[in-house]
């Protein structure tokens, strides 16, 4: 709006496709179909757009405009000081300050800017008619949507676009029609042998017919009443992006936007929407004030826009859904280039794990929204990915995505949440005893604890889903909980959990089963706390405020810090629990999970940004009428300083998953491991296509460690507690987290290898015997160490992912009782390319004096190492774990070795590898 003057602005609704429909206020759905079933698989909530005819638009701001039309641009000068001269193939010329390139998709201004400028071919073919249809036979049409829809084909990846391009007010006047269908050029495409490529003209109408005639109603005859004659034309399916460092913009002088800048595939329909910002961004930039020093306005453009289009583009090229980068050739047996030089979605296979949990491509957030389904018993997994999407699994081992390509069950866009979903949490039986989503809605950014909060950013509202959970929708009204406590200055206010817990009930003298949530935050200048609520009426609409059930004092710690890290400024995604020694119990012992944002000094806005996932046990009491949690024993969910945002949820043994492997009542958890360090490291993301991955699952109870010798080592009660004493052996109790039973006993499945026990007495490593063929295993191992280890300088473990060129070392340290991942030779990759860090991670495990036959002896390190390609879970003792990313580059890279430093003899025992993991996403590869 801002762009044209106003006498264009008003002239806006001549361009407009629907007139009739825009009276009746209508805005389209942006719906996506299943073409086996009918059934609607995507709709994008309603908001501001109109539908505009690309010609009328071009005439409209064509108007009052001076064009020089049939000019061909052959070549540009910049040789003359603060000038631009380009030529023209007629032979005449022009100058100027500045040359903007906005010539499309295979742009001419590209090849004098850009060392790479051609585009990237997709490899799909797309053909595409403009029909004439009857009001009458557009009338079912019409139903679907007013303006267009788009559908795809499960069966073979074909894709469908529908839109009217004209629609006269005079009904008995034909309708326009715009039909468009995209296949894969592959082998195997309809049976055919051969990659079918564009037919010759004369057969294309034909072409279009055979692929669509697998389709339901009323889809299949939308194509087949194209009349024989009627001209298809071929569109091209390409994309491109400038490299990151930006292309030679001459000084400043010379610019592309629009397609020339990032040419993306009509997908996403948003390649225009792009091209306007742009010129929003230049116009901003050209006419603003800006000190000497800065970047000129045509620098500051190319900076602005770079990320938001690399996203863009990465996402329009994984629409076309056939591109997972199996055409592209990379030599795993060379070094490695700057990986961020590659062609998009290049390495999307190269760190691409198998057993984790991740969206067939782009981002993953945080882990939220899991439930059982009652009706069904699957397991519901959810993650933020613009908006939230999730999966279902009946056995914690393969998942089905909700939506077709993991698209998402509810997105930002509604009057609530206009900027975005943040985590949530479902009450499985809600409103109408549908699954019912309490999530926090986002109405401005930026929100950060280093920063004052603006009010009113963050609320709490509600999404009810009527489908199974493939959409939620939201409910008319607004926020249900609408703004963070009275006269409270948050330093933040979001994650709310739902959750039900006997031991409130009693205290608290509620309804048995009522249902409760905190909301994660802290306050300025005070520290992190839970903010508690609590269900008012049985449709969620009303909860009532009970106080900051657990607060800590800014940035202080559990203990000395040692084993729980810091509790920081701000609590977040924060979940509430009970666990006895089998699982979760609603009567059993309070827990939580919780992340924590801390920072070093000097803390600097909107930048500092630790971050730390924790755990706690802890009494729930009642102090001057207000419930309170009182930590007992804290530790680290994960050490990994990648893995935050942990969301769990009870796991019935009704489920589906536990029926099945005959579990109790479990609590099951999730980790999230940022790919790009919560978006500060330049990851080749482009490359990858893909970013980020839930861990492995994990099931959460109380443990117990027996035979302890009453020590100075077992008294220093800090993530555990001394829970009996009987004559100078002490049991201890801590929260129990091991690799959900079924994951781990899929994951051990794959054929066994056992490497002979060895005995390590010096420094040194020995290759494994019998080394894994791939990147994907399950390394088990038992090392027993002497008692004087104990603060020597004994390291001792295993090297994984390893060759002559790369290397990943696991060990565990005694002087600083720790397990180290050393990265710092993990990755070729890390010495050319930006974003692979090779920082070592590290997390504390205390291996306890333990009777054992009437001998006291160290404990044994029991170790599960999980390698699925890039990601490395470390679990140990069942109460550690330390997950990370080595993102190993030669395909040589796949060795153990045991290794062991200092002194003192270690045993390597009950040594196993399992090769193979399986495929958490077997729909996926077909
Ligand atoms: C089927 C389809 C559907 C689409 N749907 C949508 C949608 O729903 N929403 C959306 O936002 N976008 C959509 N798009 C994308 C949109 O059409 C383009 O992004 C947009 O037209 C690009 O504008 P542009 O000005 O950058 O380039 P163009 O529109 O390609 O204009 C480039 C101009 O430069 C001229 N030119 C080229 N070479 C030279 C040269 N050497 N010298 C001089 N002049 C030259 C060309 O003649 C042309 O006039 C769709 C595209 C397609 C193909």
């Amino acid at each position: 709006e801002s762009l044209l003057p106003a006498d264009l602005l008003a002239r806006l609704p001549e361009t407009f496709v629907d007139h009739a429909a825009v009276t009746e206020g209508l805005t389209g759905n942006f719906l996506l179909f299943d073409l086996q079933d009918g059934s609607e698989r995507f709709r994008v909530p309603p908001n501001t757009r109109i539908r505009v005819s690309r010609e009328r638009l071009r005439r409209l701001l064509m108007d009052g405009l001076d064009i020089l039309w049939s000019k061909t641009i052959s070549d540009i000068d910049t040789t003359t000081p603060g000038a631009v001269t380009a030529s023209f193939t007629d032979g005449t010329t022009a100058t100027g300050t500045q040359l903007i390139g906005a010539d499309g998709s295979r742009s001419r201004v590209r090849t004098f800017l850009a060392p790479s400028p051609a585009n990237n071919v997709l490899p799909i073919r797309l053909l595409g008619t403009s029909v004439p249809y009857s009001s009458a036979r557009c009338a079912p049409i019409r139903d679907l949507d007013p303006f267009f829809f788009q559908a795809s084909d499960p069966a073979t990846d074909a894709f469908f676009w529908f839109s009217f391009l004209s629609v006269p007010t005079d009904p008995a006047e034909d309708r326009v029609c715009q039909i468009l269908v995209s296949w894969p050029f592959r082998k195997g495409f309809l049976g055919r042998e051969e990659p079918v490529d564009t037919p010759a003209t004369e057969e294309r109408v034909a072409w279009m017919k055979e692929v669509t005639k697998g389709w339901v109603e009323p889809f299949r005859s939308i194509v087949a009443d194209i009349p024989e004659g009627t001209d298809a034309k071929s569109l091209a399916l390409e994309d491109w992006l400038p490299a990151e460092e930006g292309f030679d913009s001459r000084d400043g002088r010379v610019t592309l936007i629009g397609d020339a800048a990032h040419a993306m595939t009509m997908f996403r329909g948003e390649a225009a929407n792009h091209g306007i910002a742009d010129v929003a961004c230049l116009v901003r930039e050209l006419f603003a004030e800006s000190d000497t020093n800065a970047p000129g306005p045509i620098d500051s453009l190319f900076n602005m826009k770079l990320s938001t289009v690399i996203a863009v583009v990465a996402a329009g090229s994984v629409a076309s859904h056939q591109t997972k980068g199996k055409h592209h050739t990379i030599d795993y047996n060379k070094a490695p280039p700057n990986l961020s030089t590659l062609a998009s979605n290049s390495l999307f296979e190269t760190w691409r794990p198998k057993a984790h949990v991740l969206p067939p491509s782009g981002q993953i957030g945080d882990p939220c929204m899991h439930y059982t389904d009652p009706k069904t018993g699957l397991f519901h997994v959810g993650w933020l990915h613009g908006g939230a999407a999730g999966a279902t699994t009946d056995d914690l081992v393969t998942y089905h995505d909700l939506n077709p390509n993991g698209s998402q069950f509810i997105v930002a866009g509604g009057v609530n949440d206009p900027i975005a979903v943040f985590d949530g949490s479902v009450i499985p039986k809600g409103i109408d005893g549908k699954p019912t989503l309490l999530y926090t809605s986002v109405s401005y950014l930026p929100i950060q604890w280093t920063i004052p909060y603006t009010r009113g950013s963050e609320t709490q509202s509600l999404a009810v889903s009527y489908d199974g959970g493939r959409n939620f929708t939201k409910l008319h009204q607004g926020p249900a909980i609408p703004s963070a406590p009275f006269a409270v200055n948050v330093t933040g206010w979001r994650d709310p959990f739902v959750f039900q817990n006997a031991k409130l009930d009693s205290l608290l003298e509620s309804s048995p089963q009522t249902w409760y949530n905190v909301i994660s935050g802290g306050v300025q200048n005070e520290g992190p706390s839970q903010f508690l609520y609590r269900q008012h009426d049985p449709d969620f609409q009303y909860w009532e405020y009970l106080g900051e059930w657990w607060h800590e004092e800014a940035n202080s710690t559990w203990g000395n810090g040692d084993w729980a890290g810091r509790w920081g400024f701000n609590f977040e995604v924060a979940n509430i629990f009970s666990l006895d020694d089998k699982g979760y119990n609603a009567d059993g012992e309070v827990f939580t999970t919780i992340g924590t944002e801390w920072s070093f000094e000097p803390i600097v806005p909107e930048v500092s940004d630790s971050r730390q996932m924790l755990w706690a046990a802890g009494n729930v009491t009642l102090q001057d009428g207000a419930v309170k949690f009182v930590p007992t024993m804290a530790g680290f969910l994960d050490w990994g300083t990648s893995a935050y945002a942990a969301a769990g949820k009870e796991l019935p043994a009704s489920s589906q998953a536990s029926m099945k492997s005959n579990a109790p009542d479990r609590f099951i958890t999730y980790l999230w491991l940022t790919g790009d360090f919560y978006a500060t490291h330049d990851f080749p993301t482009p490359q990858q296509n893909w970013t980020g991955a839930l861990l492995l699952p994990r099931e959460l109870s109380v443990g117990t460690i027996s035979n302890v010798v009453d020590n100075e080592l077992s008294r220093e009660a800090d993530s555990w507690r001394v829970d009996s004493s009987n004559s100078g052996v002490l049991e201890l109790v801590t929260m129990k987290q091991e690799i959900a039973r079924e994951t781990m006993a899929k994951l051990t499945s794959g054929k066994l290898v056992t490497e002979p026990s060895l005995a390590l007495r010096s420094p040194g490593s020995v290759a494994f015997k019998h080394g894994p063929k791939s990147k994907f295993y399950v390394l088990k191992a038992s090392l027993s160490f002497p008692a004087s280890a104990r603060g020597s300088d004994l390291r001792a473990g295993f090297e994984v992912l390893s060759s002559e060129f790369e290397t990943t070392k696991i060990y565990y340290q005694f002087s600083n009782e720790s397990i180290i991942i050393d990265r710092t030779n993990s990755s070729a990759a890390s010495r050319t390319t930006d974003g692979i860090s090779s920082r070592n991670e590290s997390g504390k495990l205390r291996l306890f004096d333990v009777m054992e036959h009437g001998e006291e002896r160290v404990e044994t390190l029991e170790l599960t190492i999980v390698v699925d390609n890039s990601i490395v879970e470390v679990h140990a003792n069942g109460r550690f774990a330390l997950s990370t990313w080595a993102r190993s580059w030669y395909s040589a890279s796949k060795g153990i070795r045991f290794i062991h430093e200092g002194e003192g003899e270690v045993k390597f025992e009950n040594v196993t590898v399992h090769e193979g993991l399986f495929d958490a996403w077997p729909e996926r590869s077909n």
